[in-house]
């Protein structure tokens, strides 16, 4: 595996690639990878020949400073893990690589139109100006054919989808499912910092998703169904529900009623001592 460091060590190793006629597939991360990570890099290699991952914590998404300054940085790690799953060129930047002189403080004035507003929008301000900034200038950079990002964040995902759309980028977007611990816990990164006692009660996320969706399937009202959720996780000591939200897949509006044809997503966010855990699912 390579490992560029520059912009321009990173952009003559793809341009090497594509000289052989290579299509490029482009993974961006923020280290601490686990199989969730894995599985997008897996399916860039299943769909494209030359797969490229980056690892760069993003100040500018960060809201909350204390944040940034305890995401886990095990470089040596996810470099033997990279490895294990054959990925072509890992690009690592230093901060003043991707924001040259003044670049970070220069926001982009995209209109997402609403789906920057609700949920982690809401709570996080700033955070998608944030990812939609890193993620328009590691494009730039990469030009890749198809760029890989979770479910998991499914609300980014869209962010992302629209950045493609408004930017008339050539690069197609693959949404790659969400990879759960045996549990059914997301995988995050931020999951090492719970003590075992908050972490056997993170699996009431998925839990609860998956008994909403078996109860959407049942036709219960969407008003209840997230009703009985937040009653369900705010009953758990230690958990304390920020949203728990079914809404359009397509716009993330809240929805009250179901409307044939269109696709739903329940949403969830809790504080789970001490991180910030976020899940989703698919109701139908
Ligand atoms: P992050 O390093 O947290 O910025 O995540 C990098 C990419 O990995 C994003 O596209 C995430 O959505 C994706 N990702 C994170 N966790 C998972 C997971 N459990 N399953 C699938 N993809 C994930």
């Amino acid at each position: 595996m390579l490992i560029t460091k520059t912009v321009k060590a990173t952009q003559m190793a793809i341009a090497a690639a594509r000289a052989e006629g290579k299509t490029v597939g482009f993974v961006p991360t923020m280290g601490a990878l686990h199989e969730g990570h894995l599985s997008l890099i897996k399916r860039a290699k299943r769909q494209t020949e030359f797969t490229v991952c980056s690892i760069f914590v993003n100040p500018t998404q960060f809201d909350d400073k204390g944040d940034l300054k305890h995401y886990p940085r095990p470089i040596e790690r996810d470099r033997a893990l990279l490895e294990s799953v054959d990925c072509d060129l890992l690009f690592l930047p230093p901060v003043e690589e991707v924001y040259p002189k003044d670049a970070m403080n220069e926001k982009l004035n995209y209109d997402f139109g609403y789906i920057d507003q609700p949920m982690e929008g809401e709570f996080r301000k700033g955070h998608f100006d944030g990812v939609a900034q890193v993620v328009n200038r590691l494009l730039d950079i990469v030009i890749p054919d198809q760029l890989f990002m979770g479910q998991k964040d499914y609300q980014q995902f869209l962010i992302i989808k629209k950045l493609i759309e408004l930017t008339k980028r050539p690069t197609e977007l693959v949404r790659c499912d969400i990879v759960r611990e045996a549990d059914g816990l997301a995988m995050s990164s931020r999951n090492v910092r719970m003590a075992p006692k908050e972490r056997q009660k993170a699996v009431w996320l998925s839990k609860t998703l998956k008994e909403t969706k078996t109860l959407f399937e049942q036709g219960y009202a969407i008003p209840d169904l997230e009703k009985r959720a937040i009653t369900q996780l705010n009953s758990i000591e230690g958990i304390k529900v920020v949203y728990f939200d079914i809404v359009d897949a397509e716009n993330l509006k809240k929805v009250t009623k179901r409307v044939d044809g269109q696709q739903l997503i329940a949403c969830v966010a809790v504080f789970l001592h001490p991180v910030r855990l976020i899940d989703n699912m698919l109701l139908n």
